[in-house]
Parts: C-alpha cells; sequence; structure tokens
C-alpha cells in the first residue's frame, strides 16, 4: 500500500495509473476508520482495478471548535486497516497541501442547503462540499464512494460532480450498524456506557416511524411521537426529525401524496452531551 501526501507525488501515482487503462475508486475519510467506511472500501473494490483512500480531517466543516479538538485521530490503526482491506494508496494530505496560504475559493451548491444539518451547522456543507470537490480534483477518479449515513452529504456531492462536469460516478454505500443498529460513527467512541445504551433509541424511533406511516398514521403526529420519545429516552436535543424526499430532499408532510411519503427517508440529528448523532433510513425497506 503506497501513501503519498504531496499533490505532487498523487499526481504521478494516478498518472501511472491512467497509462496503464487502470479504473480506480476514491474513499474519502476524516480518519478514526470503523466498518462502515471499510464497507465503501469494499464496494469500490468490486467495481476498480485500483483503489485510494483519503484521510483529511477537514477544518472547514467543523462549525463547533470543541468537535474538531476532540475528534479522534488513530492513523497507524486506520492505515493497518486499510492494508488488510486491500487499498492500494491512502492520500494523507496536511492542511497546508488543501489549503495552502491564501487559499479562498468555497464550493457551495444553492439547492439542498438550507435543511437538516445545513440548517443547524452553519458552513459545514460548504466545508464539505468545498473539501470534497478539491479531493475529487486532486485524485480524479473513475468512481468515489460515500456513505447513504450522511445522506444529504451524498445528495450534495452528487450534484457538486454533475454541476462541475467532474466526470465521476458518485456512488452511495447503504449505512453499516452495530448489531442493536447504531449506525456506526466515529463519534460513537465518545459515547459513555450509558450514553452508548441510549444511541439506539435513533434507529428504534425511525423504524417505528416507518412502520407507522405505512400504516397510514399521520405524518405530524408520528413525527411529534418520535421527538418526545428521543427527548424522554434520554437525549437532550433534537435538532431535526423529519421526513423528506430521497432525490431532492423536499419536505414530506400531510398534504404529501401517500406515494411520496412511501418513498421518502426519515432523518434525524440528536445531541447527548457535546456530541450530535445523525441517522435516515427509508421508509419502505
Ligand atoms: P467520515 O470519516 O465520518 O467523514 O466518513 C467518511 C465516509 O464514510 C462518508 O462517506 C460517510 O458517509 C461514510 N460512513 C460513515 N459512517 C458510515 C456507516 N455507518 N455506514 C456507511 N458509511 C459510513
Amino acid at each position: 500500500m503506497i501513501i503519498v501526501k504531496s499533490k505532487r507525488d498523487l499526481k504521478s501515482l494516478i498518472g501511472s495509473w491512467k497509462a496503464k487503462g487502470e479504473e480506480h475508486g476514491v474513499v474519502m475519510t476524516m480518519g478514526a476508520l470503523h466498518e462502515g467506511h471499510l464497507a465503501l472500501v469494499d464496494a469500490a473494490n468490486k467495481d476498480n482495478d485500483r483503489v485510494i483512500a483519503t484521510i483529511f480531517i477537514n477544518p472547514r466543516q467543523f462549525d463547533n471548535k470543541a468537535d474538531l479538538e476532540t475528534y479522534p485521530i488513530d492513523t497507524n490503526e486506520d492505515l493497518r486497516k486499510l492494508k488488510a482491506s486491500g487499498v492500494d494508496a491512502v492520500y494523507l494530505p496536511q492542511v497546508g497541501e488543501i489549503y495552502p496560504v491564501g487559499y479562498s475559493t468555497t464550493v457551495s451548491v444553492a439547492d439542498m442547503q438550507d435543511c437538516l444539518c445545513g440548517a443547524t451547522r452553519p458552513g459545514h456543507m460548504d466545508g464539505v462540499t468545498t473539501v470534497v470537490s478539491k479531493l475529487l480534483i486532486q485524485t480524479n477518479p473513475d468512481r468515489a464512494y460515500y456513505g447513504q449515513k450522511d445522506f444529504q452529504q451524498f445528495l450534495l456531492i452528487q450534484r457538486v460532480a454533475r454541476d462541475l462536469d467532474l466526470m465521476v460516478d458518485v456512488i452511495g454505500v447503504p449505512t453499516i450498524r452495530e448489531e442493536d443498529n447504531l449506525a456506526l460513527s466515529s463519534r460513537n467512541r465518545r459515547l459513555n456506557t450509558e450514553q452508548r445504551k441510549i444511541a439506539p433509541t435513533l434507529f428504534k424511533v425511525e423504524s417505528a416511524i416507518a412502520d407507522l406511516l405505512i400504516q397510514g398514521e399521520a405524518v405530524d403526529h408520528v413525527l411529534e411521537w418520535g421527538r418526545n420519545y428521543i427527548l424522554e429516552a434520554g437525549f437532550e436535543k433534537v435538532d431535526y426529525l423529519e421526513l423528506r424526499s430521497e432525490e431532492n430532499l423536499t419536505l414530506i408532510t400531510d398534504s404529501s401524496s401517500k406515494e411520496e411519503r412511501l418513498s421518502s427517508r426519515v432523518f434525524v440529528a440528536a445531541w447527548m452531551g457535546n456530541i450530535r448523532l445523525i441517522d435516515n433510513l427509508p421508509i419502505s425497506r
């Protein structure tokens, strides 16, 4: 497994693959890798001759300084996992490689930005779409893999790739969960024993909401029930619990058609202490 740290070395590595006619996929991460990240690697391995993973904790997507400062870092273990998963190369840039002095360009999608995580985390989505654009340009892949756990992020990246003609297939990989259905997340490492027991409530509520909507219950009613259930279970704050279209994140309400309701996703973000967990689930599974 090759480790590259500069754009220059990255360019010559990718050039050598292209010269041999080899297609490559990219998996972008912020490290602290778990089985969710490795599922993206597995998907990339199946579709491509070569796979490159990137590890970069992007300061521009953290709206909360404490979250950035406490974000887990375990590079040696990450590299071991990537090697064992059959990754060909890892790009490990320093901040200056991505944002040199004087850097002043932002990639911002006008659509699908203001809702969900975009509404509660100012600047977060622009930070994501900017760094992903840069990493897509630098790694120049045939395919790029993102987790459906961050569904809004996945849709925004698809839009960037299309709007900017990046000529890459943006592929969404289903969420990997623990046995109790908690979505895997690097932030789960920060949960204490009590919080860890409460955390799967998010999935429990999402699947109950899906079942209730399929049975014909009203959208407003089930969402209100869900919000109360999450708070009573021990979460301190719910940033959002909403039903939205999988195509373009349009809000689904009681005035939406039955077809729209049943082809939507339920999205949730909630806080325990200073840890914010997110999840989403399609209504028709
Ligand atoms: P992160 O390191 O948290 O920025 O995540 C890097 C990539 O892994 C993103 O595309 C995430 O959506 C994806 N990812 C994170 N957790 C999961 C999971 N539980 N299942 C599938 N993909 C995930």
